[in-house]
């Protein structure tokens, strides 16, 4: 793994337009906030945070099947000294039972579901000295990457 100081717009500006693509083939919309241009570094490997936010955007989609809306949005967790990156659905949400099952190696609830994805993200975010969280309503489901910054 390569890590180097980044800017985490420009990893998304890489990935953006494969998860629009993908998105408008189910009609759906995507936004993407940011709230500023610049943003300070973090130290991670590109390709493995595009593979989190990948399998991320990839969980949303099909959360959502068809129609809905995908946000990303990059903000600064003040409290915390983190860089937040929310990856929001408006799928139908995770019911309580699993949430506490999603990062479990092979807990999967689709026909075709490697159950991989979120544990993968999981240990690629603990590796870079961040976290993962979740939250889950009727209104869908937003996951919350959590990166340390350099000041
Ligand atoms: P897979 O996608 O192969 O099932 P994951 O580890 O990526 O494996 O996800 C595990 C499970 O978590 C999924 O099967 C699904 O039940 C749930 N899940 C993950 N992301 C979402 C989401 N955005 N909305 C609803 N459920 C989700
Ligand atoms: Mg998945």
């Amino acid at each position: 793994i390569k890590l180097r100081p980044l800017q985490v717009t420009d990893v998304w500006n890489e990935m953006l337009p494969i998860v629009e693509n993908e998105a408008l083939l189910h009609n759906m919309e995507v936004h993407f906030v940011t709230e500023r241009s610049l943003f300070p570094l973090v130290v991670a490997d590109s390709e493995l945070l595009k593979q989190v936010f990948l399998n991320l955007c990839k969980n949303a989609i099909e959360a959502m099947g068809e129609g809905g809306m995908l946000t990303v949005r990059i903000r600064l967790e003040e409290a915390e000294q983190k860089l937040a990156v929310d990856v929001q659905d408006t799928g139908p949400g995770i019911p309580a039972y699993a949430l506490d099952k999603i990062f479990d190696p092979f807990f999967t609830t689709k026909e075709n579901g490697t159950g991989l994805g979120l544990p993968v993200c999981q240990k690629i975010i603990h590796e870079i000295g961040g976290m993962i969280r979740v939250s889950s309503k009727e209104w869908g489901t937003v996951f919350t990457v959590l990166l340390p910054y350099i000041d």
